[in-house]
């Protein structure tokens, strides 16, 4: 049985005070195997997004607990957890976030400027080639399919090897070809062994997950 690299115990979210308090998570709990490819799915507002950023440690619960990797991350100050953040999770987001000026390989190399240039360019390599671009590397990003700008994306996720990859409506600026080659990629990249969590309002793109978790007013639950 793989361990458990997540574990939310009554994770609560408020934003503002008083009136106009709004509760986007309401008591969620939720445990996710190393290994594992879960998606979670709700309409808008229902706090997904509320959710990925407590997940992705770019912000943390109003009450409850997360561990992460084993490790309380529900009360680390901002310091600590972008260096949770910088070493174990990798972020695909719907717009793909290139920089335009850069080739498919400099944008996969960035996370990475704390490492020799040569060994930066190698690991861009292996990570393009593991999203199936190997013969697009020098391209910048106009010169690139959608699908193609959110592989390279993947790619820069995939680059510092996290524990994690957590793609928030991946697919979301996508057309229909384009969105089953990002999932088929996700999927592989699962069946390698990598966890992902992977957040849609999309029941079609949920559906290529191994476990589906939906998101409704706040509360998380196992899909029927
Ligand atoms: P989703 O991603 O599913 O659309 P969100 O997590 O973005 O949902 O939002 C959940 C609820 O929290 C919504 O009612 C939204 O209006 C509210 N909300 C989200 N972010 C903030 C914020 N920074 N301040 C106040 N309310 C917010
Ligand atoms: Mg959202």
């Amino acid at each position: 049985m793989a361990a458990d690299i997540i574990s939310l115990e009554a994770i609560t979210k408020v934003y503002g005070r008083g009136e106009a308090a709004v509760r986007a998570l309401d008591s969620v709990s939720v445990r996710v195997h190393a290994g594992d490819f879960v998606a979670v799915m709700g309409p808008s507002g229902s706090g997904k997004s509320t959710l990925m950023h407590i997940l992705g440690c770019l912000d943390v619960p109003t009450t409850g607990s997360y561990r992460f990797g084993g490790e309380d991350v529900s009360r680390m100050s901002e310091r600590e957890l972008a260096h949770v953040r910088n070493r174990s999770i990798g972020f695909v987001f719907q717009q793909f976030h290139l920089l335009s000026s850069m080739t498919a390989c400099r944008n996969v190399e960035l996370p990475l400027l704390y490492r020799a240039a040569r060994d930066r360019r190698a690991a861009a390599l292996r990570a393009l080639d593991r999203v199936g671009l190997s013969d697009r590397v020098n391209h910048r990003p106009n010169q690139l399919s959608g699908g193609q700008q959110q592989r390279v994306a993947i790619a820069r996720a995939l680059v510092t090897e996290p524990a994690l990859i957590l793609a928030d409506e991946p697919t979301g600026n996508l057309d229909s070809t384009s969105s089953r080659e990002v999932l088929g990629v996700l999927r592989s990249l699962n069946d390698a062994g990598h966890t992902v969590i992977l957040i849609t309002h999309d029941a079609t793109v949920a559906a290529v997950a191994r476990r589906v978790l939906t998101m409704s007013d706040g509360t998380l639950r196992e899909a029927a």
